[in-house]
């Protein structure tokens, strides 16, 4: 059997930065190898984290992507943009696509990544009502908000809050739903989220919470939404940011082990041994400073700190691009108010949100 059909062809499903990161480190150590990158999505690989400053303002569409189309060619990465790869047969070694054409691969990666879960309201199909998951997404979202839309964004999450402030400052009137009983409800306690719904407000960002959403309300197309308490907010879109769900179907039609992600051991294999999975499935979610490792410790350290009454502090970097801080800027949240991180890397401000809240939960600074 030549090289070419026993260990050469390498086949990635997922067109996000875990794909592209796979196909550039496989095309560093292997030159000779066969890469074929996979996308359902019809642009070029693009950076998702950058959409909310894309949809900002900040950030021009050409600069979100991270490789031209010459990057491909000259990199000898075959890239299949607009598939759909609909399983994978994992004893055969081979993917089928959605027109029915088969692949077969030596080793594969997914990298498929995790897609919007959008609670069953009634009238979630309506038209105008919208995720942020995509570049087609963001351009949707920036025509309607661009037309000074009546804008309501279901989910006062991270995400949530930055495509609500993105698209307030495209001219959107925009109001904020949070189901819970405060705005960042993973990272902030009740007194700190106090002080960022001021902060919040003063950009002319109303925010309704708690705020249970009832049903979308219209015809065709979203007219408003209705909450449970009555009240009937008018809406032209509907922002829905209420966290994502990793994309199983492929890791469970190829019989891999899953749980709320795919299981792979310290090298990414998973419990197929010619199948390497980068699903971020337990990672995936809009990130303080960007890091996984780090949010984890964060979101950690907030649930902990939810258990422990009494610490009335939290740090979080909510939207700096989009609420006007500078880029590698923090906003602290403490019982004395809002200020800032000084300029650092993102690195070095990882390590100061961290040992920032490390040392907090140690000593509260006052009772709430
Ligand atoms: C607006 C926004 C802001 C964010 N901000 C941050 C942040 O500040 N910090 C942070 O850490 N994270 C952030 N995130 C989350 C971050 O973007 C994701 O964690 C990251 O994109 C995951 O990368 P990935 O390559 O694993 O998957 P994805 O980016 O989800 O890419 C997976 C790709 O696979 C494709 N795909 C899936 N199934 C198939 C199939 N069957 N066939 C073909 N293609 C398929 C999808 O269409 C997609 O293109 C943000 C997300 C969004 C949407």
């Amino acid at each position: 059997m030549s090289q070419s059909s026993s260990d050469n062809r390498f086949i990635i499903i997922g067109g996000g930065i875990a794909g592209v990161s796979a196909a550039e480190a496989i095309r560093k150590s292997r030159p000779e190898a066969e890469i074929t990158l996979i996308s359902e999505e019809p642009n070029l690989p693009y950076m998702r984290m950058s959409l909310t400053r894309y949809l900002a303002g900040e950030v021009r569409r050409e600069k979100l992507f991270l490789h031209d189309e010459q990057w491909y060619l000259e990199n000898h990465i075959t890239l299949l943009l607009e598939t759909r790869v609909l399983a994978i047969d994992a004893p055969a070694k081979e993917i089928t696509l959605a027109d029915g054409a088969k692949l077969a691969y030596d080793k594969l990666i997914l990298a498929s990544g995790a897609n919007p879960r959008v609670p069953p309201f009634p009238g979630k199909d309506l038209k105008g009502v919208q995720t942020l998951r995509t570049l087609e997404d963001a351009d949707l979202i920036l025509e309607i908000a661009r037309k000074k839309a009546r804008v309501v964004c279901i989910g006062g999450g991270l995400l949530g809050l930055e495509a609500a402030g993105a698209v307030a400052r495209q001219g959107a009137d925009v109001t904020v739903l949070e189901g819970l009983d405060w705005l960042l409800p993973r990272q902030l306690d009740a007194r700190a989220s106090a002080i960022l719904k001021e902060k919040i407000e003063a950009l002319g960002i109303k925010v309704i919470v708690p705020a249970m959403t009832k049903a979308l309300l219209g015809s065709e197309k979203v007219e408003s939404v209705a909450l449970a308490d009555g009240r009937v907010l008018p809406a032209d879109m509907v922002l829905v940011s209420t966290g994502v769900a990793s994309n199983l179907e492929l890791a469970q039609s190829a019989g891999l082990k899953v749980n709320r992600g795919v299981l792979v051991d310290e090298h990414m294999i998973t419990s197929d041994p010619d199948i390497l999975a980068a699903v971020a499935a337990l990672k995936d979610g809009p990130f303080c400073v960007g890091f996984a490792a780090e949010s984890e410790d964060l979101e950690r350290h907030g649930q902990e700190k939810r258990e422990r009454k009494g610490v009335p502090l939290l740090v979080a970097n909510i939207g700096h691009e989009t609420f006007g801080m500078d880029d590698n800027e923090l906003l602290l949240i403490d019982a004395n108010g809002s200020h800032r991180l000084p300029r650092a890397s993102k690195t070095e401000l990882a390590a100061a949100l961290v040992n920032e809240l490390a040392a907090r939960l140690v000593t509260p600074i006052a009772r709430s």
